[in-house]
């Protein structure tokens, strides 16, 4: 219990600065990371003497397999920021709320019901700090759903690409995942061929995926709560010189971005890391977005690697790298690793080979 999550999270809280000493918690995904409750409805207070647990009728017996057995475990009737008001400890206080995810009406539904003793405070988002850092045991939940996404990757692979539809293929992906345990895809999966490929975001067509092109494809799984993320660019033949210097370019880019990550460094030089290899080659401009960003309960949390981060990677973070070339009107080429930071570097946990791979 010395060094569990709510533990922690006071620390943060204390370190952060906000002032605030007890912290309401209402975002799902960090009540789930706080708790360990999976339901659609639930918050958490947490404080130096105080752990408690709200959620409906709904979930008492989901709340009590899931829930934390420091947490005392209330079942409320109404809605958690009005009931929050009413359980809290006694005397002067000042409660955090996250002020990235609680909208201006729960805020005044709570702030109309709190007694005068208690002081509101805005506390940015403290568990997402936390979760940035991965405990080990999650670090390997995270390297199962890489190890699921790979294995749906080469299943596709197999089969070809040329002749589908991108979006066919999407399905395909994804269906490959869910029979391999997955609860879901992590985001929309992208495939994205030939020009398509050119929009980093691209949504998947009705389209057939024709011979000799570059299809970008982007996917993820969700296993027991974590994502994977991971993108290969795949050849469905043999490819002009221009979109195999451009491969080859990316590759390098890549390459040079892993070899950055690492404890002690920022995110700003990691993603320059990498960008300097582009902008050398003249397509800075075609790298329009960061390199990476932390992954774990969800898709895209803390640290990001960009050159407006201020985050410093430290052992533990799980980030993706993730450069581009994107040229428009002819091809886009991403290659993308998740990669958990070590004490020592980082060590990759996708594992699909990035030399040129081509597929039927
Ligand atoms: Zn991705
Ligand atoms: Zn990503």
């Amino acid at each position: 219990m010395a060094d569990d999550r709510p533990t922690r999270l006071l620390a943060e809280l204390a370190r952060a600065g906000s002032g605030a000493e007890l912290m309401l918690v209402t975002s799902l995904v960090n009540v789930r990371y706080l708790t360990g409750f999976t339901g659609s409805n639930g918050a958490a207070i947490v404080g130096p003497d105080t752990r408690v647990f709200l959620t409906d009728f709904r979930y008492v017996e989901q709340a009590a397999a899931e829930v934390d057995p420091s947490f005392d475990r209330q079942i409320i009737s109404g809605d958690v920021f009005e009931e929050a008001a009413s359980r809290l400890p006694g005397g002067e206080l000042r409660l955090g709320f996250e002020d990235g995810a609680v909208t201006v009406r729960d805020h005044s539904r709570l702030a109309d019901r709190l007694p005068g003793r208690v002081e509101l405070v805005a506390a940015g988002t403290p568990v997402e700090a936390l979760r940035a850092v991965k405990e080990p045991e999650e670090v390997q939940r995270i390297a199962a759903a890489c190890e699921l996404g790979d294995a749906a990757l080469r299943e596709l692979m197999e089969a070809g690409l040329a002749g589908r539809t991108e979006a066919a293929v999407a399905l395909a992906l994804e269906d490959a995942m869910r029979r391999r345990g997955a609860s879901g895809a992590s985001f929309e999966t992208i495939v994205a061929a030939g020009a398509h490929g050119a929009l980093p975001h691209a949504t998947p067509r009705d389209v057939e995926i024709p011979a000799g092109t570059l299809v970008v494809i982007d996917w993820g799984a969700v296993l027991d709560g974590y994502c994977s993320d991971c993108t290969r660019t795949l050849a469905t033949g043999e490819l002009t010189d221009a979109a195999k210097v451009t491969y080859d370019l990316v590759r390098e880019a890549q390459l040079a971005g892993v070899d950055a990550i690492g404890p002690g460094v920022g995110g700003r030089a990691a993603d320059g890391a990498a960008r300097s290899v582009i902008e050398a080659a003249g397509h800075g401009d075609h790298f329009g977005h960061s390199l990476g960003h932390g992954v774990g309960l969800e898709v895209h949390e803390r640290p990001r690697l960009s050159h407006r981060s201020s985050d410093t990677l430290v052992a533990g973070n799980v980030v993706s790298c993730e450069p581009g070339v994107y040229l428009p009107g002819e091809l886009g080429v991403r290659i993308e690793d998740l990669c958990v930071v070590t004490p020592s570097g980082c060590e990759i946990l996708t594992h699909v080979p990035k030399e040129l791979l081509t597929v039927g």
